[in-house]
């Protein structure tokens, strides 16, 4: 089967369970037709680290609308072991030598992408060669130009493109963006992001190797405090200005250790984030006119929890990443939105570079020009 057919096949597949098939229809029967609809879509998870192993995995056991069906794993170990304990066929196992035989493989609807950083664009890629739908995890890439180069293949191959920010799925964040919405406070005058941990037991780690991290604190822990900053206001910055810190240059040697960033938002909002690879901090606090609201954590994921001056919030638990990749399928299955699409990730890091940019320039100030297409996630 040559590309061209192949992915023309994994399309239909993809389309006759979906309600994008059933669009010409009227809404109720699209509706029925999609409660009706029982597939679940198979995910190959590319990289078996400790997100894979000990989030991912365990979260498909429990999703509804897709499973794990495959594996890519660089480390032949780890096959057997995932094969017994997940029950994964030989034929959905692949290395990342035969990786793009994936195409052939019917039963591999969505690649999810957990490896290191810089080698997200790369998978990313060859997956929507191989006509498979493509979950990215965060950051989506190490540069801007990476990204375009992800959502450019994904498009020209007639595949759907997420990235892994799973808490547009969770409820605390979903909150969140209704109180941003529905302005339950009025107009929002500050907003500060932080979002950071210790990470100084392991100086191998391929997070402080800037060939494989892209960067460090900033482009791990800093685009949560970014997505914060951005669904917490519900606005695009039109500004940023950072600096960064070193008090342990023997030990991040390549990487940013801590990093603060002011932004400007064309409502008269100001936000700040501090992100670090060795300070401990996990929260999202907004004031606004008539009130304020706050998580605390706000993207681990270990449970969040939050209250605003209204008193505390209080949502069901579940696993976030169960929902997240839910949410894909149905993106996928129904044309319900995605929402995190690879144009919010290329935002984020085309803000990760302007923060980098200013830093270099030792503070000035890198004005941010976003146009309608980015969006605040659904
Ligand atoms: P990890 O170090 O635990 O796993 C990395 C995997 O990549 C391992 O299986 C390793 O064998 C493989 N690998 C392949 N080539 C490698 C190389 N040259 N060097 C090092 N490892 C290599 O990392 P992780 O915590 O699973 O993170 C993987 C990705 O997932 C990262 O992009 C990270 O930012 C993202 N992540 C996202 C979340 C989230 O909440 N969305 C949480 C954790 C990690």
């Amino acid at each position: 089967m040559n590309k061209l057919s192949r992915r023309d096949f994994n399309t239909k597949i993809a389309k006759s369970a979906g309600a994008t098939a059933l669009m010409s229809i009227s809404p109720l029967a699209c509706a029925i037709a999609a409660k009706k609809d029982k597939r679940k879509l198979g995910i190959a998870l590319v990289g078996l680290g400790s997100y894979s192993t000990y989030q991912l995995a365990p979260a498909l056991m429990d999703a509804e609308h897709c499973y794990l069906a495959g594996i890519v794993t660089g480390t032949p170990e780890k096959e057997k072991i995932w094969a017994g304990k997940y029950g994964i066929p030989k034929e959905n196992i692949y290395n990342y030598d035969n990786f793009d035989d994936i195409a052939q493989n019917s039963a591999i609807d969505i690649v999810y992408v957990v490896l290191p950083n810089s080698m997200h664009a790369d998978f990313s890629i060859r997956a929507a060669k191989a006509g498979k739908h493509v979950i990215c995890e965060k950051p989506m890439a190490i540069s801007v130009e990476e990204c375009d180069a992800i959502i450019q293949a994904c498009k020209e191959n007639g595949v759907k493109l997420g990235v892994g920010y799973r808490l547009h799925s969770e409820p605390y964040t979903q909150e969140v963006k209704r109180i941003v919405r529905e302005k339950t406070f009025g107009k929002i005058n500050y907003i500060s992001a932080d979002a950071g941990y210790r990470s100084m037991s392991y100086p191998a780690q391929w997070r402080l190797n800037k060939e494989l991290s892209g960067g460090g604190a900033l482009m791990n822990m800093g685009v949560y405090s970014i997505q914060s900053v951005i669904y917490g206001t519900g606005e695009n910055p039109i500004s940023v200005s950072a600096l960064e810190f070193s008090t342990r240059p023997d030990y991040f040697k390549e990487t940013d250790e801590t990093i603060t960033a002011q932004f400007e938002f064309e409502s008269g909002a100001i936000g700040n984030i501090m992100t670090s690879h060795n300070i401990s901090t996990n929260r999202l606090f907004a004031s606004c006119e008539r009130g304020w609201y706050e998580l605390d954590p706000a993207s681990t994921y270990i449970p969040l929890a939050g209250r605003t001056s209204q008193g505390e919030l209080n949502f069901p638990q579940e696993s976030q990443q169960k929902l997240q990749m839910d949410d894909f399928a149905k993106h996928i299955l129904f044309d319900q939105p995605n929402k995190a699409p690879g144009e919010m990730g290329k935002r984020d890091m085309i803000i990760v570079e302007a923060i980098y940019e200013s830093i270099s320039k030792g503070g000035k100030k890198i004005p941010l020009n976003f146009t309608s297409g980015y969006g605040f996630g659904g």
